[in-house]
């Protein structure tokens, strides 16, 4: 099975998916766990582009980033994901395609038409099979991003924008989740740890494992 974690800065999706992986492990179901921007050696190259500023200071346009991420993620889906899938190792995804269309497209305006192209280029039918969104204010979100950057490391680009900017994506995140409810499942990301691990648990019980 596939399944993609997302939501905002700060939320805990990297925290969820060590704990899903854990439980899963247990079960005697063998998990990778894998990000985007990244995910491969040729895609986490692609991120440092992208996130290290030099996309930024280039001046590149959102459209030359958004293929950029696109052709990231056809790597991840050729060279990583599909095959894990097709020895029945579960993927767990820290960001997939729905960040696309928040962070490109809703934040960067870039056009729905060229997003939804490259969603087809670069996805190739590898929709996942549940998607966790979670969901918190983003002022929350933000400040917890802050405090785990170890001292002296500059918050990369998506981190050193204003509160109104994140809370417009997680509109987004969450009208997302309303067009697609069968895959899209949101958590309330202002719970405990293990409160939102329990939910995320019920619902693969329900979806995955039944
Ligand atoms: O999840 P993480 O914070 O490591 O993601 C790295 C950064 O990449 C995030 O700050 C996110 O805002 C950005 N991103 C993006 N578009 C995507 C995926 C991630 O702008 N499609
Ligand atoms: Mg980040």
């Amino acid at each position: 099975k596939f399944i993609t974690f997302e939501g905002g800065e700060g939320v805990g999706k990297t925290t969820q998916i060590r704990l899903l992986s854990k439980r899963l492990n247990a079960a005697g179901i063998e998990t990778i766990h894998s990000r985007e921007p990244g995910g491969s050696a040729g895609a986490e190259a692609v991120r440092h582009v992208l996130l290290s500023g030099m996309a930024e200071n280039m001046g590149m346009s959102p459209a030359g980033e958004a293929i950029l991420f696109a052709a990231a993620r056809a790597d991840h889906v050729d060279t990583t994901i599909r095959p894990a899938l097709e020895k029945d190792t579960w993927v767990l995804c820290d960001r997939f395609m729905d960040s696309t269309r928040v962070y490109q497209g809703e934040s960067d305006n870039v056009p729905s038409e060229l997003i939804d192209s490259l969603e087809k280029l670069a996805i190739d039918g590898m929709v996942p099979d549940l998607t966790f969104i979670l969901d918190l204010r983003a002022e929350i979100g933000l400040a917890r991003a802050h405090k785990r950057r170890p001292d002296g490391e500059e918050a990369d680009r998506f981190e050193r924008e204003t509160v109104s900017v994140h809370e417009k994506r997680r509109q987004a995140f969450l009208k997302l989740a309303q067009r697609d409810p069968k895959r899209c499942k949101i958590i309330d990301a202002s719970q405990s740890e293990e409160e939102i691990a329990f939910d995320i648990w019920t619902i693969i019980e329900r979806e995955l494992l039944a």
